[in-house]
């Protein structure tokens, strides 16, 4: 199985990071894709990536939230770490409108040069758009055709957001979110409409705990070995074996990242 989204260099795996990586393992979560959200973190996901071949691989960009720190220097280093093997894909980049970090206009910017390094390097874009759906497929359609591979990850929209994306052919990541009985359930419906060979799953991890999971565990903290989870949830709700899906997940997946 294939975590395509984890934020591995968050402080919360500081301590333990051996031993989660080690249990992702066990569970069978045997190749995880570390999210960059901005040139620090990218860089220290590049560098834990070197310590594990073949199972670590990362994204190297500057989130929304970020985005107020992108400048023309920015660039040079994504280009940079972007020439490392771990690194393949350009993001996490988007918008996000929903809490504003930094302001729609450095969202803006931020993410259409990123579009244009991805572009430029060939290498996929590993997105994130909250509550900027319109703004965010108006701003990505120009570059699409160009692009090698896009996948907006931990899809949470409404249906005309997805139908939206799907009709870009756009890759939709999917995370513990379709787990939470609140804010969950019209994914649960949604999840099926998404082509077999454009679905991808993803832990958000630390973020994003399954709600759903008995007996609950201890912490807040989520972890990639709680994958498999999420995986029989997304399954069941598009009728599906868990077998069939991890499989095709994990073909997507590989594809998309070059992995
Ligand atoms: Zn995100």
């Amino acid at each position: 199985m294939i975590d395509i989204g984890i934020n591995l260099t968050n402080k919360r795996f500081d301590k333990d990071l051996k031993q989660v990586i080690e249990n992702a393992k066990l569970a069978g979560v045997n190749k995880l894709i570390v999210t960059g959200t901005s040139l620090d973190e990218s860089q220290q996901a590049l560098e834990l990536c070197l310590q594990y071949p073949d199972m670590l691989y990362c994204t190297a960009g500057i989130h929304p939230h970020d985005a107020k720190t992108f400048n023309k220097n920015s660039l040079d280093v994504l280009r940079q770490l972007a020439t490392s093997k771990p690194v393949k894909a350009i993001g996490e980049c988007g918008l996000d409108f929903n809490r504003n970090f930094s302001t729609p206009s450095e969202q803006e910017f931020a993410f259409v040069q990123q579009l244009e390094l991805a572009v430029q390097l060939q290498l996929p874009v590993f997105m994130h758009e909250r509550d900027a759906n319109s703004r965010f497929i108006e701003l990505l359609k120009p570059y699409i055709q160009q692009l090698p591979n896009a996948v907006l990850h931990c899809f949470t929209g409404s249906k005309s957001d997805l139908e939206s994306c799907l009709a870009l052919d756009l890759h939709i990541g999917i995370t513990g979110w379709i787990c939470d009985e609140r804010r969950g359930t019209a994914l649960l419906e949604l999840v099926k409409i998404i082509p077999k060979d454009r679905l991808m799953i993803e832990t958000d991890s630390p973020y994003l705990l399954p709600r759903s999971m008995r007996p609950k565990p201890k912490s807040s903290r989520n972890e990639p070995k709680y994958l498999p989870y999420i995986a029989q949830t997304i399954a069941h709700a598009r009728g599906e074996s868990l077998k069939q899906l991890v499989q095709q997940t994990e073909q997507n997946s590989k594809l998309f990242f070059n992995i």
